[in-house]
């Protein structure tokens, strides 16, 4: 497995698999990887021959005061896991590569990023379409894998894609849990063990509503009050939001009639954790 850090000879690697034929798929991630990542690059594997996986850290979609600086790195373990995993190229440019002193040009979509994690998180959505424009141009991949994980963030990429003409197949990769069934993140690392007892109340309110659809609630309000209740009863659980949405549009829905979205985003002590679940009345 190669790894490469300059932009230029990413590009000149793409240029030389695309001249003579080798598809390319792309994983991009900010390392620290788990196995979420890890069943991406797999699932990259299925698609693609040039197997890329990005490890950046983006600083354009950190706010001010959240965990930019913190965030975990382990750059030389993450080049053993994904080589493990069938990746052929480890891309990771320092930050002066992707953004120079000079730099201003930014991505931003209208209204998707106008819900959900955008609300609480402004900058967030403008810094991943703007990485992954850039990332897209460096790596010039045939087809790039997201997670369901950042479901918001998928429905971003997909939008930015059609939006801007991207010829690039956009594959969404399924929530991989740990065995408890809470979802694998790079930020459970900074959970004390109290707290990563706690964070299982994200999935545990997500699985009765899945179970109270099953048993033939239709209405969204009365998930998301479950949901609430379940989460309360941790004094230091703080809601950000629970919604239920159309998994398309991103609209809330008042009643679950076909495939909808819940969606969470939950603050554990410090730490804020996201996750959601298919609802399939
Ligand atoms: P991150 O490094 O957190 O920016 O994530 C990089 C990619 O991995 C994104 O497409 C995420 O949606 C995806 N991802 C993160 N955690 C998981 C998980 N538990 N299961 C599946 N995909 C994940």
């Amino acid at each position: 497995m190669q790894i490469i850090s300059a932009p230029t000879e990413m590009q000149a690697f793409a240029d030389d698999a695309r001249r003579t034929g080798p598809t390319i798929a792309f994983i991009p991630t900010m390392g620290f990887l788990h196995e979420g990542h890890l069943s991406l690059v797999r699932e990259g594997c299925r698609h693609g021959d040039d197997i890329v996986v990005s490890i950046f850290v983006n600083p354009a979609q950190f706010g001010p005061g959240e965990d930019l600086d913190t965030y975990p790195r382990a750059l030389e373990a993450d080049c053993e896991k994904a080589a493990a995993a069938g990746a052929t190229v480890v891309f990771a440019p320092s930050r002066e590569d992707l953004y120079g002193d000079a730099y201003q040009t930014y991505v931003t979509l209208e209204k998707l990023p106008q819900h959900l994690c955008g609300l609480s998180r402004p900058v967030f959505f403008r810094g991943v379409a703007t990485v992954v424009t850039k990332l897209f141009n460096i790596v010039k991949p045939h087809v790039a894998v997201f997670g369901e994980k950042d479901y918001q963030q998928l429905l971003v990429v997909r939008r930015m894609v059609q939006d801007l003409n991207f010829n690039i197949r956009i594959i969404g990769g399924s929530i991989v849990r740990e065995a408890d069934g809470l979802a694998m993140s790079s930020r459970n690392s900074y959970l004390s063990p109290d707290e990563r007892r706690r964070a299982l109340c994200l999935f545990q309110s997500l699985q009765k509503a899945e179970e109270m659809v099953r048993s033939g609630v239709r209405e969204a309000e009365a998930l998301i009050q479950t949901a609430r209740d379940i989460i309360s009863r941790h004094p230091d659980a703080d809601i950000d939001y629970i919604e239920i949405f159309d998994p398309e549009t991103i609209d809330n829905l008042k009643r679950i009639e076909g495939p909808a979205r819940m969606a969470l985003a939950v603050k554990i002590g410090k730490t804020r954790l996201i996750d959601n679940i298919l609802l399939t009345p």
